[in-house]
């Protein structure tokens, strides 16, 4: 059986999850929670993720690569992500 209300993780407040996500919703609609509810994902990401942006060699690469290749940023968003290996 489901619940139908949860409880919020960031206020506390009891509130009735979105059918849609329910399944891993954890916090209400007030902005406030909705942005720790990012912000909460965001680390786990990282925790998934160690080193990703925390990297300096990468972040010093892609510097590098920008004062490089100026103007070719853009084109670099155009094409379907993942697609980078050249
Ligand atoms: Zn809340």
């Amino acid at each position: 059986m489901k619940p139908r209300h949860r409880k919020c993780r960031c206020c506390g407040q009891w509130f009735s999850p979105q059918p849609h996500n329910a399944y891993h919703q954890r916090y209400c609609a007030a902005v406030f929670c909705r942005q720790a509810s990012k912000r909460a994902s965001q680390r786990k990401w990282r925790r998934k993720n160690p080193g990703h942006f925390a990297d300096k060699d990468h972040r010093l690469r892609v510097k590098r690569w920008r004062e490089n290749h100026p103007g070719l940023e853009e084109d670099a968003r155009q094409m379907p992500s993942e697609g980078k290996r050249y």
